[in-house]
Order: C-alpha cells, then sequence, then structure tokens
C-alpha cells in the first residue's frame, strides 16, 4: 500500500516549489533530536552513549522550532533518546503543528500512557512507536523484559484516544524473513497501525552492539525473501516503492543525506544523523559546508554497509517525484 496521500501531496508541492527556485539541495524531514536521554538502554543504539553533561540537557522549545523553520523542511521526525523526557516535547510539538509541519513523534512508548492527555490528535500529527520484532524479539532489542507488552498497550491506547500510530522497526542479523513477515503482518493486520517504517540497523560506531549488523547483501536477501509472493503490497509501509525496491536489490541510489538532516543539541550534524563528522550552525552551513561527494556507498568506508532512509529515501522521493511511471507506482501502492 502507498504512502499516506496527505503526506505525498504536501511532498509534491514542497519538490515542486523547491524546482521552481532552482535549489539543488534541500530537506525533506528533519530528524530532530531535542535530548539525548532515555528511559531504555537499547543495546543497538548509538544516541545513549554520550557524556552525562550532555544526557541532562534538554534542547530549548525556540531553539527546536526556529532551526525547523530556518531549515523549511515541511515534516519533522522528533526523536532522541526518548522525546517524551522532555518536560516541554508538547510545546514544541503543537508549535510545529501551528506551523503546519507534519510532525511524528518517536517514542518507546514506554512514558506514552502517562503523558497521552498532554497531546491532541490532529491531521499532520502521527506517533511513531519503535517495535522491533514480536514479544521476545523486541524486549530483546530494547534488553529489558515487558517492554513490547507496554509498547502494545500504549499503541492501543492512543488509537483508541483517536490519534494516528505509526511503527518503526530495525531489522539485524538474527532476523529471518520469517521474522520480517511475522512482525509487519501482526502491525498490518492485528494491531493495524496506521502505516510502518523499517530499516537495517546501522552500525553507529558508539552502539554497545557491535556484532549484528547486516551488510548489503544480506540486507537485500532479507528483504527480497521478506517483500516475495505479493506481501509488500499488502503492508502499509511507510515508504516509496523505489526506496523498497532499493532494499530488497532490484537496482542502487546514491545517497542524498541532505534531504533528511539530523538537528540535535549539538546542532547540525554532518553528514547525517548515523556518522558524526561535525557540526553546523544553520542548515544552510550543513549544505554548504559538507563535502558531499565524499558520503554514500562506495566513496566512504564508513558508509560501507549504509542503506538508511536518511540516505536513501530522499534519493528515491526525488526519483517518484521526477517520473511519471513512478509517481502512479507510489500513489497506487506499488
Ligand atoms: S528507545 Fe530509542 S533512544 Fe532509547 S535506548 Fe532504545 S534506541 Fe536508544
Ligand atoms: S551512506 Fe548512510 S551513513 Fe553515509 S552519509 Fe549516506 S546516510 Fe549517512
Amino acid at each position: 500500500m502507498a504512502m499516506p496521500v496527505r503526506q505525498t501531496a504536501r511532498l509534491g508541492g514542497y519538490l515542486l516549489k523547491q524546482k521552481l527556485l532552482r535549489k539543488e539541495k534541500y530537506p525533506l524531514l528533519v530528524e530532530l533530536e531535542p535530548l539525548f536521554a532515555c528511559n531504555l538502554k537499547c543495546a543497538g543504539c548509538g544516541k545513549i552513549a554520550q557524556p552525562a553533561s550532555l544526557l541532562k540537557q534538554r534542547m530549548p522549545v525556540e531553539q527546536a522550532v526556529g532551526a525547523i523553520e530556518e531549515s523549511g523542511a515541511p515534516m519533522v521526525s522528533i526523536a532522541g533518546g526518548e522525546p517524551l523526557m522532555h518536560p516541554q516535547i508538547d510545546e514544541i510539538v503543537r508549535q510545529l503543528l501551528n506551523r503546519n509541519k507534519i510532525v511524528f513523534l518517536c517514542t518507546n512508548a514506554v512514558l506514552l500512557p502517562k503523558h497521552l492527555h498532554k497531546f491532541s490528535p490532529h491531521r499532520n500529527f502521527a506517533w511513531m512507536v519503535h517495535l522491533d520484532g514480536l514479544r521476545e524479539r523486541h524486549d530483546e532489542s530494547v534488553c529489558k523484559e515487558g517492554v513490547f507488552d507496554q509498547a502494545v498497550a500504549s499503541v492501543k491506547m492512543a488509537q483508541n484516544a483517536g490519534f494516528r500510530v505509526m511503527t518503526n522497526t530495525t531489522f539485524f542479523d538474527t532476523d529471518s524473513p520469517q521474522d520480517v513477515i511475522d512482525v509487519l503482518d501482526y502491525l498490518n493486520d492485528d494491531l493495524k497501525v496506521d502505516n510502518m517504517q523499517i530499516s537495517p540497523g546501522f552500525a553507529y560506531e558508539k552502539a554497545p552492539d557491535q556484532e549484528h549488523w547486516l551488510g548489503v547483501e544480506q540486507t537485500r536477501e532479507l528483504f527480497a525473501k521478506a517483500f516475495a509472493d505479493g506481501r509488500r503490497k499488502k503492508w502499509r509501509l511507510n515508504h516509496s516503492p523505489v526506496f523498497l525496491d532499493f532494499l530488497e536489490g532490484k537496482h542502487e541510489l546514491a545517497c542524498t543525506a541532505w534531504g533528511i538532516p539530523s538537528y540535535s543539541l549539538l546542532r547540525w550534524q554532518k553528514p547525517c544523523y548515523l556518522l558524526d563528522d561535525g557540526y553546523a550552525s544553520t542548515y544552510r552551513e550543513l549544505v554548504e559546508d559538507t563535502d558531499w561527494d565524499n558520503y554514500g556507498r562506495g566513496r566512504n568506508p564508513k558508509c560501507a554497509n549504509c542503506m538508511a532512509h536518511c540516505g536513501y529515501e530522499p534519493t528515491a522521493v526525488l526519483a517518484t517525484m521526477g517520473s511519471l511511471r513512478e509517481s502512479i507506482r507510489a500513489a497506487t501502492g506499488g
């Protein structure tokens, strides 16, 4: 099934405007990280290994909203850390929605029941719940028993309160094609979330677990088998068909990480939220001062195993919007 129509239409209008303005590099979505602290300690997390002094900090509302305004991005994905540990996260969301941004609030959902009353359903707002697999697999991924059940209960609570709920699932080399099928079937058919995002785990240098990252060929094999027999079409995946083709190895894409940049307490991260090659004060400075030709698979050893959406989904979206055939595929779900 296709990406949400409203999101696709909004993105299409934004891309047309950039074309008319003859802009070459611009953000489609900003990964906003207003804190690094978290209430969990997942083995694959590259964010919570920051120094204690940084883990204590929370980004002021004006700084968060100002950065998004300066970038001009139409969509914002708020992550961290755990955003619900930020005392003014509801105000950040409200102010972004007031500026007509599409906002995804990423959470492990453990604190969601305590904070749900601070938010209201909105056509441009969705919860993005982290669920890496079914019960045993997810609890193993987040290194804590009982979190899967808590997350599922939170999803149902948010759905019952009228919110859009999406999920984000990261796969590692311990996952089989059947694991991918089982969790996506569950999220799509049983939990009935609005859309699902998927990602091959990236080898963060700072993550405690350095053993279970997927290589490129493993990723392609995993998704090609999981997507086979028409399964891909029935899942409500929040990705363009071109990006899903890329994941299962049907074609190559170049990295365009300037399309999904990351803004955190350390400012704009070069070149993307996965690597750490310095910081820029503004999005404009990030675009102008980063040597983009130095990044992407085949260009930089640090990118060797990367098939992450922050680098390749913007390329896929641009390819989709630049082609009538791909636009029809995206609109009809491929
Ligand atoms: S829930 Fe997210 S931010 Fe928290 S430790 Fe796990 S991966 Fe990191
Ligand atoms: S290939 Fe991946 S890690 Fe490298 S710059 Fe692009 S998104 Fe970042």
